[in-house]
């Protein structure tokens, strides 16, 4: 793929923000919980187990309205990645004054760590039932 020219550059990352801010205004209007809309879970559906996003959707809805305890309850994985999602966004925004700190946060140690704690996460929900 091409690299994205200035003015391309540009106009993606205000849509990648504009989308962000609707659906973050979804989230905050709309309770997954009680709403049709939002799609189930079809490894929830299909198995029974949950999978590593389960709840993430009521989660962000708790987190918009600042009820921290519920959001962990429905997906504390998704909590424990707000800060580290902060960072990565730090990573991006400061690549070009800290090229070092953008290439450790995103090596092949930091996506397998992750890779890894997704994994443990999905195994441990369901067999202790968080
Ligand atoms: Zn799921």
């Amino acid at each position: 793929m091409a690299a994205l020219g200035g003015r391309s550059k540009g106009l993606l990352t205000v849509a990648v923000v504009a989308a962000a801010v609707v659906a973050a205004a979804v989230y905050l209007i709309f309770d997954p919980a009680g709403s049709v809309f939002f799609p189930k879970c079809p490894f929830l559906m299909l198995t029974g187990l949950e999978c590593p996003g389960c709840g993430t959707q009521r989660a962000l809805h708790s987190l918009l309205h600042l009820h921290v305890a519920d959001a962990v309850r429905y997906n504390a994985l998704l909590v424990l990645a707000v800060p580290f999602m902060g960072v990565l966004l730090a990573a991006l925004i400061l690549k070009s004054r800290f090229p070092g700190f953008y290439a450790k946060v995103n090596s092949a140690t930091a996506a397998w760590t992750v890779f890894a704690v997704v994994v443990a996460w999905w195994i441990i929900r369901n067999i202790a039932g968080i």
